[in-house]
């Protein structure tokens, strides 16, 4: 506080003209670049350069993060202690002067918006204006009242305007005024929170990047369900600038926040052309549509470092028209297999829960999507969301649904809460067995060999392993992980009486665990196999059957290592 007050003395007393501490805050997740608080630092930013009020106004950002050691585990003491810290921040501490005014602007997601709710209430009880905004404020604004105001939409011209209508008391907060809708803002006049540097991505361990907002689809579970349909664009010029920071600071990783990111193929490639002459070393996550990939754009793709993320979400037509996602099959199969003939690697998304959705059908789109070789398959609960097409259409289609955050499904006409609990299971061994246990390598020829689908042989996990151990469903080392997959499936190719083909699976699954973990650490792993590791590194590992019954055992010992940046292997004595 003291840094931001200015002192002027009059007839020997000195009166302190102090700055109105303006506090952009969320509550994080957790502390990495895809947590990063990027909406309340665009907030913070763009209350910085307002101009009228920004000599009256101190502004900062303060992210509070889930997992800090010292963040309380109980609701109730945490949203205190964000209070509490935010008091002390606004200079309200002990010792403050009374009266002293400030503002807090909260950024509230479904996760974290009765902690900051409740917190909220705390500090108006001391006299701190509070202003909401974020993806869970947008959908319904009018449905928080523990804020002095609350914020629909982008919140970079109507905040700013608000703060300074607090400052001048042009109107004093009244019902009628404290819920605003954001018109939204030029994206080519808001000023980059990473440029005015009041967020630093390093301090992140990578960057949000936003390139666009808005959508030109419709998906009626998602917030863009209701919005504009238009697309528009972050200028050329302040992209560069982002980059050059990016390399400047050396940032490692970016999430690029832009649905529609290759929607328009020109762009997408100037975009990635880019990219590749100012931040070669920096790994890049798109979110992409396959329907729009053709081979020249794949080829793109792999001159960065780079993983793609594409949502599937339901391979049921019914499901698909009732939430006005249309979906050609061929297309989104030509796409993909341009990225798997090109070597990009990619990840699929799939939501359970969805109307019309069946408990097989979606066991179906699941074996579908292992089927593509994703390299992680993400699997989501359908959060029925306030704000969307499908919240206003919930009753119509039988979707019951929490009534609080995070308003996951609890049934539909099609799904018995029992089945939606079995899919939740499937999803979390998914999460463990394929994506942590890093299984797209061997996954497919495992299953093959065991006569069994995936989803069935995941089932089978969850029982045989995660229910057995809650523990493990958090489990994100790899070692861990591998011995939990050999252990399980030693066993289940034992019961099969097929033990004979376990030595090639077994051989297979160490062979690229420790592939994939040189490709992380850059650290040399020893390696005993059971058969000739040119074999097992080879196409014929895909077919276990055939591969045990043509291919001789022959003990073999090999060391993992870096050659010309990728994982490679040697062998050794
Ligand atoms: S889910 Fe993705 S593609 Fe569909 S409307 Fe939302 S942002 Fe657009």
């Amino acid at each position: 506080m003291a840094e931001s007050a200015t002192a002027r003395e009059t007839s020997g007393n000195v009166l302190f003209f102090m700055k109105i501490p303006v506090i952009c805050t969320t509550l994080l997740i957790e502390k990495s670049p895809q947590a990063l608080p990027l909406g309340a630092a665009c907030i913070a930013t763009a209350v910085k350069h307002c101009a009228g009020i920004e000599a009256l106004v101190d502004v900062s950002l303060k992210a509070f993060c889930l997992e800090d050691k010292d963040f309380p585990k109980e609701k109730n003491k945490a949203a205190g202690f964000v209070a509490q810290k935010l008091i002390e921040k606004a200079g309200g501490g002990e010792g403050a002067p009374a009266g002293t005014q400030a503002i807090i602007c909260f950024s509230c997601f479904v996760w974290n918006v009765e902690i900051l709710e409740a917190a909220s209430k705390i500090l108006r009880q001391k006299g701190i204006i509070t202003i909401a905004g974020g993806p869970e404020i947008t959908a319904h604004p009018s449905f928080y009242k523990g804020f002095d105001y609350t914020v629909s939409g982008e919140g970079e011209e109507s905040v700013p305007v608000l703060i300074s209508r607090i400052i001048n008391k042009s109107k004093e907060p009244g019902k009628s005024d404290s819920v605003i809708i954001s018109a939204s803002p030029d994206l080519s006049v808001i000023h980059s929170p990473y440029l005015d540097g009041i967020i630093d991505p390093s301090e992140y361990g990578g960057a949000l990047w936003e390139l666009a907002r808005g959508c030109p689809f419709k998906c009626a579970y998602c917030y863009e369900s209701k919005g504009e349909k238009t697309v528009r664009l972050f200028p050329m010029e302040r992209i560069k600038a982002e980059l050059e920071l990016f390399a400047k600071k050396k940032i490692p990783q970016v999430f690029v926040l832009d649905p529609t990111y290759n929607v328009n193929k020109k762009r997408a490639v100037e975009l990635l052309r880019l990219i590749a002459s100012k931040t070669p070393d920096t790994f890049y996550y798109f979110e992409a549509r396959a329907e729009f990939i053709d081979r020249e754009l794949a080829r793109e793709f792999t001159k960065i470092p780079c993983a793609l993320q594409i949502g599937l979400q339901s391979t049921n037509e019914e499901v698909l028209k009732l939430i006005n996602r249309p979906w050609d099959k061929k297309k989104f199969l030509r796409g993909i297999s341009f990225l798997n003939e090109e070597g990009v690697t990619f990840g699929l998304d799939l939501i359970f829960g969805l109307p019309g959705e069946t408990f097989s059908s979606f066991r179906n789109g699941m074996d579908f999507a292992f089927s593509l070789y994703p390299n992680n398959l993400e699997v989501f609960c359908l959060s029925v969301l306030p704000g969307t097409d499908l919240f206003d259409r919930a009753d119509e289609l039988g979707l019951v649904y929490q009534k609080n955050p995070p308003y996951h499904v609890i049934q539909n006409k099609e799904l018995q809460a029992e089945q939606i609990q079995r899919l939740e299971k499937l999803a979390k061994a998914c999460f463990i067995f394929y994506n942590e246990g890093r299984a797209v390598p061997w996954f497919n020829s495992v299953c093959k060999c065991l006569k069994m689908s995936g989803t069935k042989l995941l089932e089978i996990f969850y029982e045989k392993v995660l229910a057995v151990n809650k523990d493990y469903e958090k489990c994100c080392d790899h070692k861990i992980i591998e011995k939990l997959q050999l252990d399980f499936l030693s066993k289940l190719f034992n019961e099969r009486k097929m033990e004979r083909y376990f030595r090639a699976a077994e051989d297979i699954i160490k062979f690229y665990g420790a592939i994939s973990r040189t490709t992380d650490t850059r650290q040399s792993e020893i390696l005993q196999l059971n058969y000739n590791a040119e074999y097992v590194a080879s196409d014929y590992a895909s077919d276990i059957r055939w591969f045990t019954e043509n291919i001789k055992p022959q003990k073999s010992k090999i060391q993992t290592f870096i050659n010309q940046g990728q994982a490679d292997f040697r062998f050794v004595k």
